[in-house]
C-alpha cells in the first residue's frame, strides 16, 4: 500500500502542534506563543502507520517572508501532500480563514479541522458548520485536540478527500479578477500542471518574485502577463498585490458573517477579565516581576532546597560516598582509583545532580505558567515596552525558549526578520539563566544566602534586565539602529493547567539534566580530578600544587577586580565554557576535601565559604551567569550570525558586559561595606553613568535622518 502524506498547516497558536501528538503520541513540545514549530516534523498516524503526518510551521500567509512561511510554501508546493489539513482556530475565525483561503489555492485538497470546539461550545458562541464548509467549499470538521474530540474523524474525512480526489475548490473573488486570472491561465497554457495553474496565476498577479523565478516564462508570456495585470489594476484603481489581499479579506469577511450569526451581545469571558488585570499597562510588569519571583524563590530556595538537601547532604555527602568507601577498601582498590571514584565522580557529578530537585520543581512552574497561556500575556506585554525602544517584540520568544537552553534560544531568533534585530537578539537571549546555570544559582543562593530568597529570583531578573537595557542601548547605535519588524500574536483563552503537559515539561528537562551529568559532566569531572591531583611530572600532590592550580593561578588576577581573583573560581569559570553545570561540578571536585562521612554532608559548600564572601560569590554568579555561554551556545550563535566577525562581536560583548556588571556589583558593595573611596570604586561610577547615557541619550531616527540628509543636500543644491 502506498504511504499517504497528510501535511498540517495552520496558524500559530491554532494548536497544530497539539493535534500532531494526539494523531502521532509524539512528544514534540507544545508552546503557547508562535515560532514553536520553526522546522517541519514528520510522524506516523497511531491508528495506520500507512499514512504520515507532517507538521508544518505555522504561519499567517503563503507569502515567502519569514523562514516559517518558507518551509510550509516549499513544501506544500513541492506536491508531496496528498492532502492538507488546515487546523483553524475557530476562536479567531477571521483571522484564520485569510490563511485557509492561500491553501486551498494551492492545488492539494483541503480539510479544515476546525481546533477548539471546546472554547466555542463552552462559551455558547454561534458557529454553524455546515454553512463554513458550503462556503468554503471543503470539509469542515469540528474537533478539539485539547479533549481529543474529533480528530480521528478529521482523519477519515481527509483519508476520504484523498482517495476521491474530487475537483478542487478555490475561494472565488470579483468577477473582474476572476476574468484577469482565467485570462493569465490561459497564457501560461501548459508551463504550468494544472492542478498548480490558479496559484501560479494568482502569484504572478501579485507581481511574486519567487514564483515568478519557478517557471519558464517566455519574454511574450511575460509581457502579455503584465498588460492584465496593468489593466486590472487601472480597472481597481489599485496595485495588484492590495488587489488580491482586499478580495481574500473581503470573501472571509463575508463567509465568517455567514456562518458565525449575529452576537446579541458582547459578553466579557473569563479569560478577558484576567487579562485586564494581568496585562494592564502599569500593573502587567510588576505582576510578572512578582511572579517569577516567587516561582524562582519557591523551586530554588524553598521546595528545591528541601529536597535538594537531602540529596546533597545525605545522599552524595554521606550515604553514597560512605557505601562507596567501604565498599572499595574491602576489594583493596589502589588509592588513586578510589579518589578518581569518590573525589571526582561521586563528588563531581553528586554536586550537580544535587540541584536535581530544584530543576525539576523549576520546570513544572514554568510549565505551568506556560500551559495557562500565562506566558503569552509576557509576551504581549513585554513587546508592548519592547516596540517603544524600538525592539523587535519576537525576541521574546528566544527569551523564553533560553530559559531551557540557550542553543534552542539563539536559534528560534530565526523568527525575527530584520536582520539588525535578529543579531541583537542573538547577542543577548543567552543571558537568561538556563537550566545548566541553575545549579550555579542554587548553589551560590543555598550556601550563601540561605536566609535570603533574594538571589535567585535576581539571576532571573538581571538575565531579562540585561537583555531589554542591552537591547535598548545597541539600538541606538548606527550598528543596530533599524525600523523595526511588526509581530502580530494572539492570546489564547486561559485553561487550567493540563497536568500531563506540564509533567513533561518538568521530566524533559530533569531527564535532559542527568543524561548531561552522566555524560559530558562525567567527562568534565575526570579531566578536572586528575589536572587537580596531579602535578605536571604526574605525581599525585595537594590540589594547591596541581596542573590545574597552576594554570588557573596565571589567569586568576584577571578577575581579582571582581572579587575573586583565586585560581579555584578561575578553572570553575574556564570549565563552563564546556557546560555550565561543570561550574557547580568543578568545586565539587576541589573543594570535597576527601574526609567521608564527616559530620555534615555540606563539607564542600562550608570549604567555599572559607574562600569566596558572599559578595564575591554573587559577583561570580553574575559573571557566570553573563558571560560567553557554553560551547554548544556559541556554536549555535556562530550559525545564526554566519560569519567569525560577528561571533567574536556576540562574545566579547557579553563578557564586556559580565565583567562591567560583576565589577561594579563587587565595587559598590564592597564601598557600602567599608566606606573606603578606591580607584575601582570610581570607575564603577563612572561605568554606571555610562551604562545610563548609552541608554538615555535620544535614538537618531532613521526616516528623519534621511530627511536631514536631503535637506541639507537641497540646500547645497541652492
Ligand atoms: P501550534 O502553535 O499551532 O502548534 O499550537 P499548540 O499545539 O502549541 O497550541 C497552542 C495552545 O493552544 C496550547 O496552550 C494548547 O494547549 C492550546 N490548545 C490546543 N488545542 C486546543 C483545543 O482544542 N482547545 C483548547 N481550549 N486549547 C487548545
Amino acid at each position: 500500500m502506498t504511504k499517504f502524506k497528510i501535511a498540517l498547516a495552520g496558524n500559530p497558536n491554532s494548536g497544530k502542534t497539539s493535534v500532531f501528538n494526539a494523531l502521532t503520541g509524539s512528544r514534540q513540545h507544545v508552546g503557547n506563543w508562535p515560532g514553536v514549530t520553526v522546522s517541519r516534523k514528520s510522524g506516523n498516524y497511531k491508528k495506520n502507520t500507512d499514512i504520515e503526518l507532517q507538521d508544518l510551521p505555522g504561519i499567517y500567509s503563503m507569502s515567502p517572508y519569514t523562514p516559517e512561511e518558507i518551509i510550509s510554501r516549499d513544501y506544500l508546493l513541492s506536491n508531496q501532500a496528498d492532502v492538507i489539513v488546515n487546523v483553524v482556530d475557530a476562536t479567531n475565525l477571521e483571522r484564520n480563514l485569510y490563511l485557509s483561503t492561500q491553501l486551498m489555492e494551492t492545488g492539494i485538497p483541503v480539510v479544515i479541522g476546525l481546533n477548539m470546539m471546546d472554547v466555542i461550545e463552552k462559551e455558547n458562541r454561534p458557529l454553524n458548520i455546515e454553512k463554513l464548509s458550503y462556503g468554503l467549499g471543503v470539509p469542515v470538521v469540528g474537533m478539539s485536540a485539547l479533549k481529543k474530540t474529533g480528530l480521528n474523524k478529521t482523519m477519515k474525512v481527509a483519508i476520504e478527500a484523498i482517495k476521491q480526489r474530487e475537483e478542487i475548490q478555490y475561494p472565488s473573488y470579483d468577477n473582474r479578477l476572476e476574468v484577469a486570472l482565467s485570462e493569465i491561465i490561459d497564457v501560461l497554457g501548459n508551463t504550468v500542471p494544472i492542478r498548480q495553474q490558479r496559484w501560479f496565476a494568482i502569484k504572478l498577479f501579485e507581481r511574486d518574485e519567487v514564483a515568478r523565478k519557478q517557471i519558464d516564462l517566455s519574454a511574450c508570456q511575460s509581457k502579455e502577463i503584465e498588460e492584465i495585470i496593468s489593466l486590472t489594476e487601472k480597472i481597481f484603481d489599485d496595485e495588484a498585490e492590495a488587489i488580491i489581499v482586499n478580495e481574500r479579506y473581503k470573501f472571509v469577511t463575508q463567509l465568517t458573517k455567514l456562518c458565525l450569526g449575529e452576537k446579541e451581545d458582547v459578553h466579557f469571558t473569563l479569560s478577558d477579565k484576567l487579562d485586564r488585570i494581568l496585562t494592564n499597562r502599569f500593573l502587567a510588569l510588576p505582576i510578572f516581576a512578582l511572579i517569577m519571583w516567587i516561582v524562582y524563590s519557591v523551586s530554588i530556595q524553598w521546595v528545591g532546597g528541601a529536597g535538594a538537601d537531602f540529596v546533597n547532604d545525605e545522599l552524595f555527602g554521606d550515604i553514597v560516598p560512605n557505601f562507596l568507601t567501604h565498599l572499595l577498601d574491602s576489594w583493596q582498590v589502589a588509592e588513586w582509583m578510589r579518589s578518581l571514584i569518590v573525589d571526582g565522580l561521586v563528588a563531581g557529578c553528586g554536586a550537580v545532580i544535587g540541584f536535581l530537585p530544584q530543576i525539576f520543581v523549576l520546570f513544572i512552574c514554568l510549565g505551568i505558567l506556560e500551559d495557562v497561556g500565562y506566558m503569552s500575556r509576557v509576551a504581549f506585554v513585554l513587546d508592548r515596552i519592547f516596540r517603544k525602544f524600538g525592539l523587535s517584540g519576537k525576541s521574546f520568544i528566544p527569551m523564553l525558549i533560553s530559559t531551557g537552553c540557550g542553543v534552542p534560544g539563539v536559534m528560534a531568533s530565526r523568527t525575527i526578520e530584520n536582520e539588525k534585530d535578529r543579531r541583537i537578539t542573538i547577542m543577548t537571549t543567552t543571558f537568561m539563566p538556563c537550566s545548566a546555570k541553575l545549579p550555579i544559582i542554587a548553589l551560590v543562593a543555598g550556601a550563601f544566602f540561605p536566609h535570603q530568597n533574594w538571589v535567585a529570583p535576581s539571576a532571573y531578573l538581571i538575565g531579562i534586565g540585561s537583555i531589554i537595557l542591552s537591547g535598548i542601548a545597541m539600538k541606538k547605535t548606527t550598528l543596530f539602529n533599524s525600523d523595526t519588524s511588526p509581530f502580530i500574536m494572539e492570546l489564547p483563552n486561559y485553561h487550567l493547567p493540563i497536568m500531563k503537559n506540564v509533567l513533561r515539561y518538568g521530566l524533559d528537562h530533569a531527564s535532559a539534566f542527568i543524561k548531561r551529568a552522566a555524560t559530558i559532566i562525567f567527562v568534565m569531572n575526570v579531566i578536572i580530578w586528575f589536572t587537580s591531583s596531579f602535578s605536571w611530572n604526574f605525581q599525585m600532590v595537594e590540589s594547591d600544587q596541581s596542573i590545574l592550580a597552576n594554570f588557573g593561578k596565571i589567569l586568576a588576577p584577571l578577575f581579582a577586580p571582581l572579587g575573586w581573583g583565586n585560581w579555584q573560581g578561575t578553572v570553575a569559570t574556564l570549565t563552563g565554557l564546556v557546560a555550565k553545570e561543570t561550574v557547580v561540578g568543578t568545586f565539587g571536585v576541589l573543594f570535597h576535601v576527601g574526609e567521608i562521612a564527616s559530620e555534615n554532608g555540606n563539607e564542600i559548600w562550608n570549604n567555599l565559604a572559607l574562600t569566596f564572601t558572599s559578595l564575591s560569590m554573587y559577583s561570580f554568579l553574575l559573571f557566570n551567569l553573563l558571560c560567553a555561554p557554553c560551547f554548544a551556545a556559541i556554536g549555535a550563535i556562530h550559525k545564526e550570525m554566519g560569519a567569525w566577525k560577528w561571533t567574536a562581536f556576540a562574545i566579547s560583548y557579553q563578557c564586556g558586559l559580565a565583567y562591567a556588571i560583576s565589577f561594579i556589583v563587587y565595587q559598590v558593595g564592597t564601598f557600602i561595606q567599608s566606606g573606603v573611596w578606591s580607584v575601582s570604586f570610581v570607575i564603577s561610577v563612572i561605568l554606571i553613568i555610562l551604562g545610563i547615557y548609552m541608554i538615555v541619550r535620544p535614538k537618531k531616527d532613521v526616516a528623519s535622518f534621511h530627511f536631514e540628509t536631503i535637506n541639507t543636500t537641497l540646500e547645497a543644491l541652492k
